[in-house]
């Protein structure tokens, strides 16, 4: 792909009008929103409203005015239809680290006899660590890693729950949900699938798959700012038998009837906690609602190209600079970010966030872009890696600067 080509590209992609529908910084290459997604233009006049109008105006009348007492199941219901699910399946709450506590725990209760939880190591770490902290919880449980190459075989009747990241983190491979889902299912587990970095960027079908519960991340692909409230699913057949360990009162049948014995809703209501966060929400929605103006298959098309030019790219202007792809080299079977491992990665990504390509590294060695269908250009592509192209044939990266470690990477 020349600059040329990229221009025609990006001139010709359906999707290109959605580019303004974000503010994104003059001289910045975004390339990390599977990480923090970019601010969509609307979230700033919503915000100010829920604020100014919402808050400041209608006080406590809101929670009924304007509906903030629905807001985790409306726009759990609007991320719905991007992971497969029903409406009723899905509920914003809490963070994805909580929501998989509630689920794991939940899990583990539903399969008496069983003690394990299964899943990769290298997984995202607070998945292992909420597992670790669930399995003491709830006692007599205990997580077992294995490569996930092995983990189908190892499902025995032990295994309480498989849970597993669809698309990893860090090498951006991603999984087959409808395999793995049904060999556990089959062994009598259920499954517990990580959503963070596939919902908005890859097809996603947990009813298609029988899936049984899932959890994921609002500000990544999602654009629901830092720190947006995470989702999580249960499948409706679960509803009734899967009840969460945080018994607050939002998840009551009635929390208006203000009793003293705790009764779940029966409905995905029972996952929620406590009062939910109103600002947060709003400012999901409309990094949300920015999915219903696109074709998903659109959207998963353009996935699949800007990353392939990114690995072109890279193995043609850097290919004797000492990167080794990472990701899975078939689109199909990768998310929508690419890892490439490089000794010096650290460094190198320091230089290109110095120089207006903001990606991130991973440790120990690797360097992460994400490409975000709805705003990334094949330009943008195109100028990143002649900017790496630089910073590795002048040696730019090995200054002393580069090479201190900041506290978030
Ligand atoms: C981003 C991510 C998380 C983040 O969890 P928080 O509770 O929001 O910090 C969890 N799991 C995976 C797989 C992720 O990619």
């Amino acid at each position: 792909m020349t600059l040329d080509d990229a221009i025609a590209m990006d001139a010709a992609d359906p999707l290109r009008a959605m580019r303004e529908r974000f503010v994104l910084p003059d001289n910045v290459i975004y390339l990390d929103g599977n990480s923090l997604g970019a601010l969509p233009r609307t979230t700033a006049v919503r915000v100010a409203e829920a604020v100014t109008l919402q808050w400041g105006d209608g006080l406590i009348r809101s929670w009924n005015r304007h509906d903030w007492i629905g807001a985790a199941k409306r726009v759990g219901g609007r991320i719905a239809p991007l992971i497969g699910a029903e409406p009723g399946e899905v509920i914003v709450a809490d963070s994805t680290s909580v929501n998989l506590y509630k689920l794991i725990v939940a899990a583990l209760k539903a399969r008496p006899g069983r003690h394990t939880i299964l899943s990769e190591p290298g997984n995202f770490p607070t998945d292992l660590y909420v597992a670790d902290g669930a399995a003491w919880s709830v006692g007599d449980a205990q997580v077992r890693t294995l490569p996930v190459a092995e983990i189908v075989a190892a499902i025995d009747d032990d295994t309480a729950i498989v849970m597993l990241t669809h698309v990893h983190y860090k090498s951006g491979a991603m999984l087959d949900m409808a395999a793995i889902t049904a060999a556990a299912q089959a062994k009598g587990a259920l499954v517990l699938w990580d959503l963070s970095h596939s919902v908005g960027a890859v097809p996603v079908d947990l009813n298609g798959c029988n899936a049984d519960l899932a959890v994921g991340c609002g500000y990544k692909y999602l654009n629901g700012g830092p720190g947006a409230p995470a989702f999580l699913y249960v499948a409706e057949r679960h509803h009734a038998a899967l009840r969460s360990p945080l018994s607050g009162w939002m998840g009551h049948a009635a929390p208006f009837d203000f009793e003293d014995g705790y009764a779940p809703a029966n409905d995905i209501g029972r996952f929620q906690c406590g009062t939910p966060p109103i600002l947060a929400l709003a400012a999901l929605e409309e990094g949300v609602a920015l999915f219903d103006e696109v074709a998903f298959d659109t959207l998963v098309a353009k996935s699949r190209q800007l990353s392939d030019a990114y690995i072109a790219l890279v193995e043609a202007r850097c290919g004797d600079q000492g990167f080794t792809l990472v990701s899975p080299r078939d689109a199909v079977r990768r998310g929508s970010h690419v890892s490439f491992a490089h000794p010096q990665a650290y460094a190198i990504c320091q230089v290109l966030i110095d120089r207006g390509v903001i990606g991130d590294f991973r440790a120990p060695d690797v360097l992460r872009m994400g490409f975000t269908p709805l705003y990334t250009g094949f330009a943008d592509v195109w100028r990143a890696v002649e900017i790496l192209r630089d910073v590795m044939v002048t040696g730019a990266w090995d200054a002393p600067a580069y090479h201190a470690r900041n506290a978030v990477t």
